[in-house]
């Protein structure tokens, strides 16, 4: 595997095309709703978890607090999560689906790939 210049690792850091997904997505004929959640907030952080997947709710909550890059990754970790317990029976091993993620995620930056949770504008 080549190793990224320093030119190649600095375009990775802007993203071209920033997908907002808080408007959820549809997987296996069900609806997942996305929230953002924040480190200065009780909950996630404090189980040490980015993000949360639950198949039961169709329910992914991401911590949003360590930044663009992070997000998007945790953002793809919890779309395998969804996947992986719809399709195979949560028969992934999780350190198997953390590599994937990982791996999904480096191939998202080189395209300028980058999911994020805009945040909502105030209600008047
Ligand atoms: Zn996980």
């Amino acid at each position: 595997m080549k190793k990224l210049s320093r030119k190649e690792e600095t375009a990775c850091e802007n993203a071209t095309y920033e997908i907002d997904v808080r408007k959820g997505f549809q997987l296996a004929g069900f609806y997942f709703s996305v929230e953002a959640e924040h480190s200065n907030c009780k909950g996630l952080a404090r189980n040490n978890n980015l993000g949360t997947c639950d198949s039961g709710t169709k329910e992914i909550k991401i911590e949003t607090g360590y930044g663009p890059t992070q997000t998007s990754e945790t953002f793809i970790h919890e779309i395998l999560e969804a996947i992986t317990w719809h399709y195979l029976r949560d028969k992934l091993r999780h350190e198997d689906l953390v590599r994937m993620s990982l791996g999904l995620h480096q191939v998202m930056e080189s395209l300028g790939v980058r999911f994020v949770i805009r945040e909502r504008k105030e209600k008047l």
